[in-house]
């Protein structure tokens, strides 16, 4: 599934619950995660594939491919500092504060209830991604000077790429959802 890019108004645009888990649904789960093994990243949210609808895919690493419909973020702990970066918004990274630990309740693909507690990369998914859900991008909570540098850096390499040889592929796999 083609990946949306900052810009475009789907990002920013409500999402609905999901209340039909149908045959349907597994297909977009399947799609979705492999849309996000492709990229690469860690977590996939519905809007950045252009659904509008409450549901996002992720894998830190350790959980394997994991699908949640409706979440519901609960008992955030502590603080994070780390870089993150967003499929949506191509190249850049930045460090962005996060609960250190967080509870997210939703649904499995066929409707039943199920939660997660995750700490570190995983906590960070659940935040991201919900945060997706409810139109915002990391970049929102950062501070100004935090956005512009974010947005300066997409800038040079949307323009490296217009001009040179692509750059060499990022190796390092860091928390791009
Ligand atoms: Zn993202």
């Amino acid at each position: 599934m083609p990946i949306r890019i900052l810009g475009d108004p789907v990002l920013r645009a409500p999402t609905k619950p999901v209340e039909v888990f149908d045959r349907r649904l597994r297909g977009l789960r399947d799609d979705m995660i492999e849309t996000m093994y492709d990229a690469p990243g860690v977590g996939l949210a519905g809007p950045q594939v252009g659904i509008s609808q409450r549901l996002f895919v992720f894998d830190d690493g350790e959980t394997g491919p994991v699908f949640m419909a409706n979440p519901q973020l609960v008992d955030g702990q502590g603080s994070q500092l780390e870089e993150e970066g967003c499929l949506s918004i191509p190249g850049p990274y930045h460090v962005t504060e996060r609960f250190s630990r967080i509870t997210c309740r939703g649904q499995d693909v066929e409707g039943s209830p199920f939660e997660m507690t995750g700490e570190a990369l995983l906590a960070r998914i659940f935040q991201h991604e919900t945060d997706h859900l409810d139109g915002m991008l990391y970049i929102d909570r950062l501070d100004d000077d935090g956005r512009r540098a974010v947005l300066a850096e997409l800038r040079r390499i949307e323009l490296s790429l217009e001009e040179g040889p692509p750059p060499k592929r990022r190796l390092m796999r860091r928390a791009e959802s």
